[in-house]
């Protein structure tokens, strides 16, 4: 019985049809779009085509002089960095305590004055309810604060861990009305959900390739036309200096591949990926009375799923479902190995079983109707041995 990968979140599997388009791209010849010769005209070419077609599905225009632009990084994690570091100077940032690590661990270096990056900025933490939910009456003052007005605010678009969708219309016009630049981490939502940059009303925002299903090392930070961004790195001319060093044209091709099928298929694949989410979690819930589904009552992404498994270990049952060949996600951050509690749903206020119990489930548009009903079994049947073994205090 074949393995069902539940873990989308961290990282989705490439595309089928992506592979050709990243051999054929990489089989292209010598690509360094700043040479001057003919393979160089040739790369700059196909980059700037690529960037113009990921403009295309992402509702962007980017071939306008001033207009907004795409930074080409490595991923959501330097985009995310370039973002915090680079916008708004020294000056304070306001950040949701349940964005992605790689905004936070980025605000807390730039706070604390003996990391590399110490630029001595104020951090102002933006709350959240026990949905999940960022509260957004809190940020009009976060904001103004005595100490000073802030220079950037950082709210991700959906959350990695719950799905949880951000109100982000209603936090970009607080910020359009405090004249105070927006960043989003829209990296779990470009792909899954309609997204049009040019009217998001931010100045910055992430994505990365291997979320939606496109090759791992590429990413992207839009710009909005306004907004000046420093470096985090030096040594070249490449992307206006914004960020220097040769760009990836084949990663870059696939992403834009990737993203236009991501986005033409967007209507069908959230539909049937949602109805299979919730068929997981009615049956889940049917099945097994004790269990907490987070952000149930929120606005969520089609595939996310997040469930406290009362009475049982988050580790314990992640193994177990290993074992059985079902891969999902415990703890905060994408990687595997520990697991610390969960930094989202710890700013969720949720009761510390819940925390210790807390599991992620993600599927995506090759999920398969055969590997739920699978998974539902195995789940149930996983946590109703672990369960009476357990002794965790509820
Ligand atoms: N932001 C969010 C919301 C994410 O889910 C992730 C990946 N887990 C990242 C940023 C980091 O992206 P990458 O893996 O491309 O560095």
């Amino acid at each position: 019985m074949s393995a069902i990968y539940l873990d989308n979140n961290a990282t989705t599997p490439l595309d089928p049809r992506i592979a050709p388009v990243l051999l054929e791209a990489f089989q292209a010849g010598p690509a360094n779009p700043s040479s001057q010769h003919a393979w160089g005209r040739q790369a700059r070419q196909r980059i700037d085509q690529a960037i113009e077609n990921i403009g295309e599905s992402l509702g962007t225009r980017l071939d306008q002089p001033g207009g907004p632009r795409l930074v080409i990084t490595s991923g959501g994690t330097e985009s995310n960095n370039l973002a915090l570091s680079g916008i708004g100077g020294d000056g304070p940032i306001v950040v949701s305590r349940v964005e992605h690590p790689s905004v936070i661990a980025a605000a807390d270096a730039l706070a604390n004055p003996r990391s590399p990056i110490a630029a001595r900025r104020e951090i102002r933490w933006l709350d959240v309810d026990s949905g999940g939910e960022v509260r957004v009456d809190q940020l009009a003052d976060l904001i103004r604060d005595d100490s000073g007005p802030a220079t950037l605010v950082s709210v991700m678009s959906s959350n990695n861990e719950t799905g949880v969708l951000q109100p982000i219309s209603r936090v970009a016009e607080i910020c359009r009305d405090s004249g105070v630049p927006l960043h989003v981490d829209a990296t779990q939502s470009i792909g899954k959900l309609p997204i049009h940059l040019d009217s998001l009303g931010a100045a910055a925002v992430t994505f990365s390739a291997h979320k939606f299903h496109g090759p791992v090392g590429v990413g992207a930070l839009w710009l909005d036309g306004h907004v000046k961004v420093n470096p985090l790195l030096y040594g070249g001319q490449q992307q206006l200096e914004t960020r220097p060093g040769t760009e990836p044209v084949a990663l870059v091709t696939a992403m834009a591949e990737a993203i236009r099928l991501a986005t033409g298929e967007l209507d069908e694949a959230r539909g049937r990926v949602q109805r299979m989410r919730d068929r997981l979690e009615d049956s889940l819930l049917r099945r097994t009375p004790h269990l907490v589904i987070h952000g149930r009552d929120k606005p969520r992404l089609p595939g996310t799923s997040c469930i406290s498994f009362l009475g049982t270990d988050r580790q314990s049952m992640l193994m177990a479902l290993d074992m059985e060949s079902i891969a999902c996600s415990s703890g905060s951050a994408c990687s595997s190995g520990s697991s610390p509690p969960s930094h989202v749903l710890l700013a969720m206020n949720r009761p510390t079983a819940e925390v210790q119990s807390g599991l992620r489930f993600g599927l995506s548009k090759f999920s398969t109707d055969d590997e739920i009903d699978r998974a539902i079994d195995a789940i149930s049947s996983v946590y109703r041995r672990l369960a009476n073994q357990e002794t965790v205090d509820n």
